[in-house]
């Protein structure tokens, strides 16, 4: 049996990984293939935020799944110290004692094999399967590939034009809403569900999932609230891109029928009391708060944004205040007053806030309804703000 073997950090693991392996399992037709990442890497540590073995596994599970006769090796990565491939070969040796392992390596490695902690011993136990550029490194690659064949070891030189990017450029690109270009899509929605590596998600991302749950008709709204939370934001000396986050996912479980939101609330420990239970209205600003962590691993001050953008409270932070009002002012909203309350957010969030509430409980009010406790006391609370600084936004 022929059995190729791809070691390496795979931290994370990208699209320049597939390639490589799709172009050496389509040179050498392996019967076998095992991808093996590494625990510790020789000579080095691993990077800050590196996600633990487990996650690790999971993310090289996803980024290699249906690639034929492959299998995720855990040979490497739950070893103690430095992981030097000589190890790892041995290991393999003992469970293949009869097959022909085959060990990708880059073009750049080759070059260096002989560098590597017992060498002599560890090309006994292999042949080589070196990835080469067309243009660059040929000739330095074919010369080191000749003398290793005249020390007997074998090597096939691949022809590959890699991805440009490693993981570590990966990682400085994932903190900064960037990078999704270069990995699987699965890969790429378990480090931003989980938030690894420090990241944050790509909006334009963002919200093709969040608009795939949503009915046509919500996207003008979801997109203005968007909108609009990201101006109020550069305003006020907020974090625009959050505030843009918090606007794509804030009605993210609107279209989820009652019966589903109640399920989740009771899975997910969500406690709601009897006018909450009463009223579906409001169930999803409470399911979205804890959906929009659980799927999308939105930051604590995002989800409590969510969870009081229907209801409003006493005593919000700035980015609680922001969403709230984007979502009554969006650009798509038209009913008598919303100009006025357009106006005041630009020049003063609480007295926006007090006007706003002012409109909610009158408008309930004259329906007959009764009004939900937190908006009161919101409504209260703002009034009062509003009232200190001389405007009377009384019912
Ligand atoms: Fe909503
Ligand atoms: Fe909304």
């Amino acid at each position: 049996m022929r059995i190729l073997i791809y070691g390496g950090g795979f931290n994370p693991p990208h699209l320049g990984h597939r390639a490589a392996l799709m172009t050496a399992q389509k040179a050498l037709k392996p019967d076998r293939t095992l991808v093996i990442p590494d625990g510790m890497p020789p000579h080095k540590l691993l990077p800050d935020l590196t996600p633990d073995k487990d996650m690790r596994l999971l993310l090289c599970m996803l980024n290699f799944a249906f690639f034929p006769d492959t299998e995720i090796s855990k040979i490497a990565i739950y070893r103690d110290g430095p992981c030097y491939m000589f190890d790892t070969l041995r290991l393999l040796r003992s469970d293949y004692p009869e097959d022909e392992l085959i060990l990708l390596l880059g073009g750049d490695m080759l070059l260096t094999v002989d560098q590597w902690f017992r060498s002599d011993e560890l090309l006994q136990q292999c042949s080589l399967a070196a990835l080469c550029r067309k243009a660059e490194e040929g000739s330095a690659l074919r010369e080191k590939a000749a003398e290793l064949e005249r020390r007997g070891v074998r090597v096939s030189l691949l022809e590959h034009e890699p991805v440009a990017v490693s993981s570590s450029k990966i990682r400085s690109l994932l903190p900064n809403r960037q990078g999704r270009g270069f990995l699987l899509d699965a890969v790429y929605g378990e480090i931003i569900r989980h938030r690894l590596y420090g990241a944050k998600p790509e909006l334009s991302w963002l919200r093709e999932q969040v608009y795939a749950m949503l009915k046509p008709k919500r996207i003008p709204h979801v997109a203005g609230c968007e909108q609009t939370a990201r101006c109020l934001a550069e305003r006020w000396g907020l974090d625009p891109e959050l505030a843009a986050e918090a606007g794509i996912l804030h009605d993210m479980t609107k279209y989820w029928p009652d019966a589903e939101q109640l399920a989740y609330c009771d899975r997910m420990g969500i406690e709601l009391d009897k006018a909450e239970r009463q009223n579906p209205l409001l169930y999803h600003a409470r399911t979205g708060a804890v959906a929009a962590r659980e799927l999308f691993g939105a930051p604590p001050e995002v989800c409590e944004a969510i969870r009081w953008h229907t209801t409003g409270r006493a005593g919000m932070s700035d980015l609680q205040k922001i969403l709230y009002l984007a979502d009554k002012i969006e650009p798509n909203r038209d009913y008598p007053g919303v100009k006025r309350v357009r106006s005041l957010a630009k020049t003063d969030l609480d007295a926006a806030m007090a006007e706003s509430l002012r409109m909610t409980v009158e408008d309930i009010r004259e329906r007959n309804l009764n009004v939900y406790i937190d908006t009161l006391e919101a409504y209260a609370y703002y009034a009062s703000s509003a009232a200190e600084s001389k405007e009377d936004y009384s019912c």
